[in-house]
């Protein structure tokens, strides 16, 4: 049999795909119906896309999450890969739809910096810091870049699920307030505690959502004292 070897980094192939780059070989001359055979397993391919990722880190947030965190890529979407989804996401309703993302008007004093990217920047890191603090004396304790990771992959769930929610019921013009900050702070939050529970027990994940929830509720009431040593300088403005 002839050696075939990878045209993207030359090494040998023996199998569908390159061992050492990833990239599938499929020894067949291209006709009519290759393009609809792609064109129908990249709908079919529902491991890869970021719609499965999205409804699995909904379902099975430990899956996903531990498996990236255990060093295993490009079979869920990467962190990176959902934040952008937000970005744009948030970035489409804040152009289109409402200037409130989350009902929470931020003001920025730049053209640059859009609100989305604002909220992002603060968020993570802060609902990062809460989880630190919660598991840091829990046995499967982990660092604060895989809390970061973690809260990327749960915010920009959570986040881009409640702004779709929002906007379609909008559309039926009801007034429901459930789609603001102070609803998604908590989901992420119970998700965390799905995600980094070491005893799957309920009550032992409730216990971890409650211990999240006060060091939540601590690091907000450090806040607004801190707003009223700094005048009003840090606050968070709601309509
Ligand atoms: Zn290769």
């Amino acid at each position: 049999m002839q050696e075939i070897n990878c045209s993207n980094c030359n090494t040998t192939i023996n199998d569908a795909y390159c061992a050492h780059c990833g990239q599938k070989f499929v020894p067949k001359r291209v006709n009519i119906f290759t393009i609809f055979s792609d064109y129908v397993s990249q709908i079919l391919s529902l491991e890869k896309s970021g719609f499965a990722t999205f409804i699995k880190l909904i379902t099975h947030p430990k899956k996903v999450i531990e498996n990236y965190l255990n060093g295993y890529r490009n079979f869920y979407q990467s962190p990176g890969r959902l934040l952008f989804y937000f970005i744009t996401v948030a970035g489409l309703h804040v152009l289109l739809v409402d200037k409130k993302l989350f009902g929470t008007a931020i003001n920025v004093g730049s053209e640059f910096l859009s609100p989305q990217i604002i909220l992002t920047a603060l968020i993570i890191p802060f609902l990062s810091l809460v989880a630190y603090l919660a598991f840091i004396k829990q046995n499967n304790h982990k660092n604060f870049a895989e809390h970061l990771i973690a809260q990327t992959y749960l915010f920009s769930v959570f986040g881009m699920l409640f702004i779709i929610l929002d906007d379609i019921i909008s559309l039926f013009t009801l007034e429901i307030d459930y789609f603001s900050i102070e609803f998604l702070m908590p989901a992420i939050l119970f998700w965390t505690a799905l995600t980094f529970s070491k005893k799957r027990t309920w009550y032992f994940i409730l216990l971890n959502f409650l211990l999240l929830l006060l060091v939540l509720v601590i690091f907000i009431l450090l806040l607004i004292l801190l707003g009223k040593f700094t005048d009003g300088g840090i606050t968070l403005q709601e309509y």
